[in-house]
This record gives C-alpha cells, sequence and structure tokens, in this order.
C-alpha cells in the first residue's frame, strides 16, 4: 500500500506533468460505471461517474499538493476553484501517457479505470489493480469531513506536540503503540511499513500500551518516524508489491528497510515474531524490542 513517501513522489512527478494543464474528456471504465449502478461505488465516491466525467471536463489544474496520503488537485472551472481529491488505495497508479500502450505493464494496463484527455493530447491515467482508490470532487474540505480531521505533516513543526498531546487522551492511553501511530489523526501518513520500521529502531514492542512509554521516548519515536519518511522520500519510496511511480518505475526503499517483512532481525539474528495489532500484521523482534 502506498504510504506518504509514495505519494510524495507520485506528486512530485504530476504535479510538473499536469499543472497548468486543462481536461478536455474523462472516460471510466465499465467497472466504475457498474459497480456504482450496484450502489458499491469503486474509485468514484459520492458522485455519479457521468456526473462527475463532465464536471471534469474543461477543468484546469492549477496545482498538485499531497496532503498526508492524499492527492489533491486544485481545479478551477469558471473560475470557480474545486478540489478533485484521490487516494491511491491499495494498488493505485497515475501514469501520463500519450497512448495506454505506453504503460508497460500489463497488470497496470488491464485495470485502467479513468483516463482523462489533457489538452496537451497526453492522457492522465488512473490504474487501479485492486480497485481500493478513490476520487471525489469536493468544492471545500467540509465536503469531506475526515480530511480536516487528519493530524499535521509529520514535517510540519507543530507536528510532534499535536502527537503528544493526542497520547494522552483516555481512548490512546491503553493502546499499543503501533496502532496509535498509524492512527491518522495522531501522525499523518505513518503506515505498516514506516510504523514497523521506526519501532524497531526505537527498540519498543509494537504491543506496547501508550502509557507505558515516556515522553522523552515518545518524542523520539515521533523523530524516528519523521526521519524514516524523509529518508524514504529521499530514496524514492517502497516498492512493495504494485506501487509504481508515474513512469512505471519501482522505489528503492525497500532495500532499506530493516524489520518490515524480514524473517530474521538485521541486528541480533533473532527470528521476528507477527502479531495482528489494529487490523494489521505486525512484525517485530522479541530480544531488541521491549
Ligand atoms: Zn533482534
Amino acid at each position: 500500500m502506498p504510504e506518504l513517501p509514495e505519494v510524495e513522489g507520485v506528486v512530485r512527478e504530476l504535479a510538473p506533468a499536469v499543472e497548468g494543464k486543462t481536461v478536455k474528456k474523462v472516460e471510466f471504465s465499465k467497472t466504475v460505471y457498474e459497480s456504482c449502478a450496484a450502489g458499491k461505488q469503486c474509485i468514484v465516491k459520492n458522485l455519479e461517474p457521468s456526473f462527475l466525467e463532465e464536471a471534469m471536463q474543461d477543468m484546469f489544474i492549477k496545482k498538485v499538493t499531497r496532503r498526508s496520503k492524499y492527492i489533491y488537485f486544485e481545479v478551477e472551472k469558471n473560475h470557480q476553484p474545486f478540489l478533485f481529491v484521490n487516494h491511491l488505495g491499495m494498488t493505485g497508479a497515475w501514469f501520463v501517457v500519450y497512448s495506454l500502450n505506453e504503460i508497460h505493464e500489463e497488470k497496470f494496463r488491464k485495470h485502467v479505470h479513468a483516463v482523462f484527455t489533457l489538452d496537451s493530447g497526453e492522457l492522465l491515467v488512473f490504474s487501479d489493480i485492486r480497485r481500493f482508490g478513490e476520487m471525489r470532487l469536493l468544492t471545500t474540505l467540509e465536503d469531506h469531513p475526515p480530511l480536516l480531521e487528519m493530524a499535521p505533516e509529520p514535517f510540519d513543526e507543530e507536528a510532534c506536540t499535536y502527537f503528544l498531546e493526542k497520547c494522552k487522551l483516555p481512548k490512546y492511553q491503553s493502546k499499543p503503540i503501533k496502532e496509535v501511530i498509524m492512527d491518522g489523526q495522531v501522525i499523518s501518513g505513518c503506515g505498516n511499513i514506516y510504523a514497523t520500521e521506526a519501532l524497531f529502531k526505537m527498540g519498543i514492542h509494537p504491543a506496547r500500551k501508550v502509557s507505558r512509554i515516556s515522553k522523552e521516548r515518545k518524542i523520539q519515536l515521533f523523530e524516528t518516524i519523521r526521519d524514516i519518511l524523509r529518508e524514504s522520500i529521499e530514496n524514492g519510496g517502497s516498492t512493495i508489491s504494485d506501487y509504481r511511480n508515474i513512469n512505471g518505475e519501482a522505489g528503492g526503499m525497500q532495500h532499506r528497510l530493516k524489520m518490515y517483512g524480514k524473517k530474521q532481525c538485521s541486528a541480533c539474528g533473532s527470528n521476528t515474531k507477527s502479531m495482528t495489532i489494529g487490523g494489521r500484521t505486525s512484525v517485530y523482534c522479541p530480544q531488541c524490542q521491549h
């Protein structure tokens, strides 16, 4: 699943490729239409796909940015601003090409669910193998309240204080630390991969209760998460399964991971263990993490 660094990688490439261009036409796949008719709203959320196709026509793309794991397309039509919000879900990927044949890997080519024709003649293509991706057209952030509840960006100055304050809330005190650092209302953009790595680096057991970690250790943990996210951005993100940048390239961070997906601890050689925390598989070293 793409996490913050992977989404940042997509945005850094998408922005120069599409900013300043205008959408001339949008076409959603048959699957998107059929799921909407069946009440499932695959990919296109809270709108009829046909409505979104029409609404996006002649939409000018001003700016593409990232907020947590969301991609924000700041768009404008007839001088009215809108926000087109995309979440990559598990396997969403964007491509900017002149023809679908330019998408080299068949699995992405076979699962194209949205094609935006730009005034440059290029196609902005959204492919999603498992179809957990999301697209919404909003007039303001209030249209989709979860966007207002996200923690600050981890690189923002106030993010660590925000994290410490959240940890004090009764609902988080008795929870396992791993579940809490993966909660987007506590820290933005720290998913399973980076939570696993940060806890290993800090020697903290993923199931340790929040209340049993000192303030100093919490600050160090926050800084470790932030540093790992930054390191991953610099290395093009982690390609665990189906993450690709807009040129279809994989990232390099997966080669730097020390615990996620490992059978043996890279520090002491012990066999790693795994347990389910907050519905996610958590790998840890029983010797190094307490
Ligand atoms: Zn170990």
